[in-house]
C-alpha cells in the first residue's frame, strides 16, 4: 500500500471496541501507520469514527477532508468493509448537483457505492428520512452529522 505523506489521527471511542467494524478499521490503520486514539481530544483528531446503530450494516463516510484526505486508504477501507458485508456509502454536505456526483464517482475509481448529498442538512436526520439507520459515521466534522449535545455524540464520549 502507498504510504501517505501525512499521517491521520482517527478517533474511535473505547466504549465500542468490541464492534467487528472497529477491528476492520484498526487493521487498516495499522497497515498504513496511521494513529488511532480512543479518547476525545479535538486538537488531536483528524477523523471521527462514531458508532450509531450497532446492528446496522450501513457505514456513512464523509467526502471532504475525509476520503479526500487520503483516497488510497479509503478505497482500501471501503473494500474491506464490503468484504465483511457492510454497506459503505458516501454522505456529504455538498449540494446535490450532478457535478459533485460525477467528481466523487470518478475519484472513487473501482468502488461502486452510494453517494448521498445532503445539501447542508444534518446528515443523521437526512439519512433517517431516507430510511437508513447508520452503523458508523466516519467524518472529519461531527457537527455536520447531528446537532450539538445529541445522543450520538454523548454515547461516543464527545462533550
Ligand atoms: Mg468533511
Amino acid at each position: 500500500m502507498q504510504i501517505a505523506e501525512e499521517k491521520l489521527t482517527f478517533y474511535y471511542n473505547d466504549n465500542n471496541l468490541k464492534m467487528p467494524s472497529y477491528h476492520i478499521i484498526k487493521a487498516a490503520l495499522k497497515e498504513r501507520g496511521d494513529y488511532l486514539v480512543e479518547f476525545y481530544n479535538e486538537f488531536l483528531i483528524d477523523i471521527y469514527v462514531l458508532l450509531d446503530k450497532p446492528d446496522s450494516k450501513y457505514i456513512a463516510i464523509d467526502w471532504d477532508n475525509t476520503v479526500s484526505a487520503d483516497r488510497t486508504f479509503f478505497i482500501d477501507l471501503i473494500q474491506r468493509f464490503q468484504k465483511a458485508d457492510y454497506i459503505p456509502f458516501i454522505c456529504t454536505l455538498r449540494s446535490p448537483d450532478k457535478g459533485n456526483v460525477v467528481e466523487i464517482r470518478s475519484l472513487l475509481e473501482e468502488t461502486n457505492i452510494g453517494i448521498y448529498l445532503t445539501d447542508g442538512c444534518d446528515k443523521r436526520g437526512y439519512m433517517r428520512d431516507c430510511g437508513i439507520n447508520v452503523h458508523l459515521w466516519i467524518d472529519d466534522f461531527y457537527p455536520g452529522i447531528c446537532r450539538e449535545a445529541c445522543s450520538l455524540l454523548i454515547e461516543n464520549g464527545i462533550e
